[in-house]
């Protein structure tokens, strides 16, 4: 649930076109951080779940930005997990591209 609403924040912000490995990297760490904070483990054993929870354990001890390297480490982690291309792009719209029926809900958090 973490992992889609970091999605759905992205795309509320209108970031426009971003890779979609920095996307999931995102929100990978984000679902990371909720399951490190109550002391459960991965929901999975992809790759890139298994390399989110160290990270999520510095952000927890107060390390609020992620390096270079475990960046680079979760998105090329998401990449391979989900067999994509890791320069995929992602357009975030402002979550244009839902349907009238889900705009109501939208509207409430802009
Ligand atoms: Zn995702």
């Amino acid at each position: 649930m973490v992992h889609e609403c970091t999605h759905a924040f992205f795309d509320i912000k209108n970031l426009g076109q971003h890779l979609k490995s920095s996307d999931e990297a995102a929100a990978y760490l984000a679902e990371a951080i909720l399951l490190e904070a109550g002391s459960r483990p991965p929901l999975g054993t992809e790759r890139v779940r298994q390399v989110s929870h160290p990270i999520a354990k510095k952000v927890i001890k107060g390390q609020y930005w992620i390096s270079d390297a475990d960046f680079k480490a979760l998105s090329a982690a998401w990449a391979r997990s989900e067999g994509a291309d890791p320069k995929t792009m992602f357009n975030s719209n402002g979550l244009n591209t839902l349907p009238r029926t889900a705009r109501p809900l939208i509207e409430l958090f802009k």
